[in-house]
């Protein structure tokens, strides 16, 4: 029996009775949109949409953003401060006075026996600037350690080191309107689609408009590869060998921007030399891209008019991931793209404010990319502070990936976690549960108190989330958007910046810094501080940045907007003002598959969870769709192995094992599995995380795994168990 249209029950919308829509900017990744929050009539955020006249996003968000006013109410929210004696104990809630004053004693104690730098700190992505900046103030002018990092070491550090090395200062030169103007695009290791999709549709949107060539280079055949119109299935780890094989065809064959290098660029004598090593018959030996794609992927980029390249985790987190970053940059060098519209390189930033860490936390040195090494950063800093220059270290200490098995020396002996949560994040999951266990004094500050580090922790302090405090966040395309506030913080949580200046005046140097009350005068310090540097913000306010819905740096005094892209004149950072050209010669050093552990195992993100799903794993709907850890795994070799479609399997590496469903795809080659990072006490379990030894950041993409089929009832039960923990 057929029924007419007006017999199908209608779909309805929810009348969420909005009664004010308040504009904020998105905090889980860092396209950087705008978002509207609608409140009803109580003042309570129930609902959320993309903010039209944004140009990022154009009224367009992800489903996380979709969903992102429910973290205001979201389930393990931290109320107030926990305190205990040893982690066998249970906690016992305090108040800010005895949990700070405890903290101090204990980094005081720490320091006075075992040395300044026994005490050390790792923060985040996901703090606002100003909350970096005062975090900066804190652990280097105040409690004077040398081991502090962010967490960002793990996904970006990569393209920092890169773009140092070939630039001569950290700063992504492009931005998403070169999508407007590329005659080629070229990505790497970037699942656009999925990972960044409001950047994929700015995309999109450009290619349907005017025809260019779409390149993916992609070890898995991903959303954005099927897209594509060519996919270059790479070798895991090889980029640079490709990237030295394209530079090798550019020059041998004369297509060069000879005038672009003579002017901007010093390069080594033996450039060509070592390049001479990397031939596309050579290269396609190691990188697996046949040589015929090679020279016609280096002759489409180099003959375009402005050619692109961006790239994630694909190429930084590697044991080449500098060295990959730099290859991008010696291609776009090259070719003379470099700071021009629709020619240039574009990281794509992981986290909602990596890039403010970047500028402004001091953790790779002092604020507004200054260094440590330079005497004349400490000084200008140290008087700005009003404190002595020689509190300063003289180089950098050790990076967050280091901070952990410096615990297992005991070299470190208490460490404050801000907004971070190795024991999901890190590799070696096992490792990392031991360096917890071994500290002194462990203090997790963050928004949930039931993220799993709180577990290994002596404190824990709750911190406001997201718009219950206001301040800015840097895009990708270094754009500086503007947080609003929208709620308050549940129980007594307080913002990031305040338990940081709180902290401070229970030490000396705490007395002579000043540490403002509010975001906009801690804003007016970093403007004062980036007067005539490469991230100058002078011309930017608070009040600017949100009625144009974020503002790009650099952008001086006086200016009316920012400068969409840098080194547009042609002068770089390094103290000759010239772009280096640099050699890279290529060591396989990863672990490779063998005949125990004969898979790749490969890992990434799901559109619906952010990292360690501290938040999305509280939102209803975005576990709805994405509810559990999996495996992609090709189906012909399942079917060698006899393993069926969602059963349980046994993954083990040299580390550990992890029992998993297999999903039967051919997004995965026969030789490699895929598993989504988000997941506690999964794919991290396994993963080995050699460092690069520029970066010092983690190749979580390339260990060897093998899959045992296993009984499936207690494989479901084992699972359970984990997925409880
Ligand atoms: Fe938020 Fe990123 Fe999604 Fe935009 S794309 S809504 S910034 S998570």
């Amino acid at each position: 029996m057929l029924f007419g249209r007006n017999k199908k029950n209608p779909i309805k919308i929810a009348d969420k009775k909005v009664t004010e829509w308040k504009t904020s900017v998105c905090g889980y990744c860092s396209t950087g949109c705008s978002i509207e929050v609608g409140v009803n009539a109580d003042g309570v955020p129930v609902s959320s949409r993309g903010a039209a006249g944004a140009d990022v996003n154009r009224g367009k968000l992800c489903i996380k953003g979709i969903f992102e006013h429910e973290l205001f109410k979201s389930a393990g929210r931290g109320t107030e401060p926990l305190m205990r004696n040893n982690r066998h104990q249970d906690y016992q809630t305090v108040g800010w006075d005895t949990a700070l004053d405890r903290m101090g004693d204990e980094i005081k104690r720490i320091q006075a026996q075992h040395g300044r730098d026994a005490f050390a700190i790792v923060s985040t992505g996901q703090i606002m600037t100003e909350e970096f900046y005062t975090l900066g103030k804190l652990s280097r002018g105040v409690i004077g350690t040398n081991n502090y990092d962010g967490n960002t070491t793990l996904c970006m550090a990569s393209a920092v080191s890169g773009y140092k090395r070939s630039f001569g200062s950290d700063g992504p030169p492009g931005c998403y309107d070169d999508f407007a103007h590329t005659d080629c695009l070229l990505a790497f290791g970037s699942n656009l689609p999925e990972q960044h999709p409001v950047i994929y549709w700015r995309l999109k949107e450009e290619m349907e408009k005017r025809k260019f060539p779409l390149i993916v280079v992609d070890p898995r055949v991903t959303m954005f590869a099927q897209f594509a119109d060519m996919h270059l299935p790479i070798t895991p780890g090889t980029d640079v060998v490709l990237l030295n094989a394209l530079a090798h065809v550019i020059l041998d064959e004369g297509l060069q921007d000879e005038d672009y290098l003579f002017k901007n660029t010093t390069r080594p004598n033996d450039f060509e030399k070592v390049l001479e090593d990397y031939d596309p018959v050579t290269a396609s030996k190691i990188c697996g891209i046949d040589e015929d794609t090679i020279r016609n992927v280096a002759r489409l980029y180099a003959n375009a008019d402005a050619a692109m390249s961006i790239w994630t985790m694909g190429i930084n987190q590697s044991t080449h991931g500098s060295d990959g970053v730099v290859g991008i940059n010696n291609l776009n060098l090259i070719t003379g793209n470099v700071g021009m519209p629709g020619g240039g390189g574009l990281s794509i930033t992981g986290q909602c404010n990596a890039m403010g860490t970047r500028e402004w936390s001091s953790c790779s040195g002092l604020p507004g990319y200054r260094i440590l090494e330079n005497p004349e950063h400490r000084k200008e800093i140290a008087d700005f502070w009003g404190i002595e220059e020689d509190f300063f270290p003289q180089k950098r200490g050790l990076t967050q990936t280091d901070i952990f098995p410096a615990i297992e020396t005991g070299q470190i002996k208490g460490l404050w976690l801000i907004a971070t949560n190795p024991m999901t994040s890190m590799p070696n999951t096992a490792r990392i549960r031991k360096t917890l266990e071994n500290l002194d004094f462990l203090v997790v500050q963050d928004a949930y108190k039931d993220v799993e580090t709180t577990q290994y922790a002596h404190m824990y302090l709750p911190a406001a989330l997201w718009s219950e405090k206001e301040g800015c966040l840097t895009n990708t395309e270094r754009r500086v958007n503007y947080i609003s506030k929208l709620t308050d913080p549940p129980g007594i949580a307080k913002p990031d910046h305040e338990i940081f200046s709180e902290l401070a005046t229970r030490f000396e140097n705490g007395k002579k810094i000043k540490f403002p009350d509010n975001t906009s005068d801690i804003f007016d310090e970093m403007r004062e501080l980036s007067k005539g540097r490469l991230l100058d913000i002078s011309g930017m306010s608070h009040e600017k940045v949100k009625n144009a819905y974020g503002l790009q740096w650099p952008m001086r005094e006086d200016a009316d907007k920012g400068d969409q892209r840098l080194y547009s004149d042609g002068k770089f950072q390094h103290t000759d003002g010239k772009a280096k050209l640099i050699n890279l010669p290529f060591f396989d050093n990863n672990e490779q598959p063998d005949e125990e552990f004969p898979f790749w195992l490969n890992t990434g993100r799901v559109v619906e969870h952010f990292h360690t799903r501290t938040r999305t794993g509280k939102i209803g709907n975005l576990n709805k769709f994405s509810p559990t850890p999996y495996m992609e795994m090709n189906p012909d070799v399942a079917q060698e192995m006899g393993i069926t479609q969602q059963s349980y399997v046994r993954l083990v590496s040299r580390r550990g094992d992890a029992v998993i469903l297999a999903q039967l795809t051919s997004r995965v080659p026969r030789n490699m599995v895929f598993i989504p990072f988000h997941f506690h006490d999964c794919v991290n379990r396994l993963t080995l995380g050699l460092l690069d030894p520029h970066s010092r950041q983690p190749a979580f993409k390339q260990s060897g795994v093998r899959i045992e089929p296993i009984d499936q009832k207690t494989a479901a039960r084992l699972n359970a168990e984990s997925r409880d923990f």
